[in-house]
Order: C-alpha cells, then sequence, then structure tokens
C-alpha cells in the first residue's frame, strides 16, 4: 500500500494513517469498513464503546486482504477497567472482531479519580505477553498519567493516542512521547470538519497545493510524524482522505500551520472525563 508505516518501540510497524469509525452505527461500520479496506486503508481504529466491533470485523473477513497485511486497533472502555475486567473485556472484543488478535489494544481514558489505570494497563501486559496484542498503549493520558504507568509497570506504551489537530498541537505530551519511544496518535485529526477547514490560512495552503483543506491537514499530520485516523462515512472523502503521499507542504505552509495552535479542546479533558466509570 502507498501508506508509510512508523514502527513503534516494541519493532511492530504501525500505517500512520488510519480509518476511524467513531459514531459510525454497527450496521454501517461493515460498508464503510471495506469501502476504506478497498480504497487502500490497512488500518482501522474502533473501541468497544463504539459499538462497532462486530461490523469492523465482518468487512475485514471478507475484504480478502491477509490478517498480517492489516493494523486492527481496539480500546477498552471505562466501566471495564480492573484486571480481570479488563481480561473479560478484551475476550469480547475478540470475539465481537472474529479476531484470535488485535495489533493494538488501548486503555480508552485513564481515569484518575477511578485511580485503576496501573492495574487495568497490568492485563494488558498479560494479554501483549499471551501474544493476542501485538502492542498496547493508551489513549488521551496526560504527562503525569504516563509518567506514573512508565514507572509502575513493565511495558512503555508503543502509542498514546490523543486529541491533536492544528488547533490544538500537544506540543508537551509530544515531547514526553519522542523521550519515551511513543507514537503520537492523532484523534480528531480533522478538529471533527468543523471550523479547522475553513481557516483561511488553510484555505490558502489547500490552493496553493490544488489539494482540499483535510489533505492539507493530514498531511500537516504524516510530515509532523504522527498517525492519524480521519473518519469519513462519504467513499470520496474516504479516498480523499488517503491521497497525501503525492504532495508535501513546505516550510512555510509548516510555519503558517504551526501558528494556528490555540490549545483549544473539541473533545473531554482527560483530568476530569469519567464517564461511564
Ligand atoms: P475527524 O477529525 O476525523 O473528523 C471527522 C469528520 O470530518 C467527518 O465526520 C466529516 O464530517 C468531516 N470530514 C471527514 N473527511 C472530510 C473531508 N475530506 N473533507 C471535509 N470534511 C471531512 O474526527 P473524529 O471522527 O472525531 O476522529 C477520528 C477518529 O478518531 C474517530 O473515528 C475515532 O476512531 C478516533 N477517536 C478517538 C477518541 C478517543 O478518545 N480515543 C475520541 C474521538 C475520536
Amino acid at each position: 500500500s502507498q501508506v508509510p508505516s512508523l514502527t513503534l518501540n516494541n519493532g511492530v510497524d504501525m500505517p500512520q494513517l488510519g480509518f476511524g469509525v467513531w459514531q459510525v452505527p454497527d450496521s454501517d461500520a461493515e460498508k464503510a469498513v471495506a469501502t476504506a479496506i478497498e480504497s487502500g486503508y490497512r488500518s482501522i481504529d474502533t473501541a468497544a464503546i463504539y459499538g462497532n466491533e462486530a461490523g469492523t470485523g465482518k468487512a475485514v473477513a471478507a475484504s480478502g486482504v491477509p490478517r498480517d497485511e492489516l493494523f486492527i486497533t481496539t480500546k477498552l472502555w471505562n466501566s471495564e477497567q480492573g484486571y480481570d475486567k479488563t481480561l473479560r473485556a478484551f475476550d469480547e472484543s475478540l470475539d465481537k472482531l472474529g479476531l484470535d488478535h488485535v495489533d493494538l489494544y488501548l486503555i480508552h481514558w485513564p481515569l484518575p479519580a477511578k485511580d485503576t489505570y496501573v492495574d487495568t494497563y497490568k492485563a494488558l501486559e498479560k494479554i501483549y505477553a499471551d501474544g493476542r496484542a501485538r502492542a498496547i498503549g493508551v489513549s488521551n493520558f496526560l504527562p503525569a498519567h504516563l509518567e506514573r504507568l512508565i514507572a509502575e509497570t513493565s511495558v512503555v506504551p508503543a502509542v498514546n493516542q490523543i486529541e491533536l489537530h492544528p488547533q490544538l498541537q500537544q506540543a508537551e505530551l509530544r515531547a514526553l512521547h519522542a523521550q519515551h519511544g511513543i507514537v503520537t496518535e492523532a484523534w480528531s485529526p480533522l478538529g471533527q470538519g468543523k471550523g479547522l477547514l475553513e481557516i483561511p490560512t488553510v484555505v490558502a495552503i489547500a490552493r496553493k497545493h490544488d489539494r482540499t483543506p483535510a489533505q492539507v491537514v493530514l498531511r500537516w499530520h504524516i510530515q509532523t510524524g504522527n498517525v492519524a485516523i480521519p473518519k469519513s462515512v462519504t467513499p470520496s472523502r474516504i479516498v480523499e482522505n488517503l491521497d497525501v503521499f503525492g504532495f508535501e507542504l513546505d516550510p512555510d505552509d509548516l510555519a503558517a500551520l504551526g501558528v494556528l495552535d490555540e490549545g483549544k479542546r473539541l473533545g473531554a479533558d482527560p483530568a476530569e472525563f469519567h464517564y461511564g466509570a
């Protein structure tokens, strides 16, 4: 495939661009994931809470693409944190996906007030040791959560999947990730398709390269070294979002996008988010 990979800290390769399926109903997920795989995506990002692991798994099975050419990520939901519950929840996810292993298993949110993420992560280490996840990691972890995890467990997370786009560039976390060899994975990489794609700077760079604003933003992620997992259920956009390897942003473009950072979250603050816990 045309998508380059990043090598995780355990030697496993992860495609730098994948397909996210949040808010895609299970009944539509099979078709959306099938379209994505046909278009050339090899990495799919789902989660237990998305309720579409079954549809995702059906598309994977029907795709005809060898399992070892696909990279499937799912995530442990908040209600299932704790060592034993995590092991059971993982079995259920595998069952729904119809797979015998995933490529990446993530703790969806840290839930700092609940204070169970260390034990939960130890269950992920067991899953990893058993070969049922080729890599393990976290999502929405703030620096303090990552530092504690690294101090109290054995396997450095391969990935931290966080909200990241030009209006929320996450410099502090990216620097900490670099120090520990953790790959930064961007969720809502297009800023949820809202204001970001209409900012004059983004529109002007798109015109200059004869590309779309979404392609400019995804290209920014690629050149920044992030993994990005844009979501769309529109076939033409699914294709458009993957077609970002035939042009390059120049230093002026990168500088102009660099100053769009407002530290503005579209999603929840991980220090406070305890939904479902
Ligand atoms: P996104 O930034 O990928 O934006 C998706 C929206 O942008 C689409 O619904 C559509 O309205 C628009 N869009 C997509 N392609 C476009 C294009 N080419 N041109 C114009 N508009 C376009 O936002 P997202 O869905 O929130 O995030 C992507 C993925 O990240 C999710 O599907 C999910 O897999 C993951 N995610 C993870 C977490 C987490 O807590 N770990 C949270 C949110 C999302």
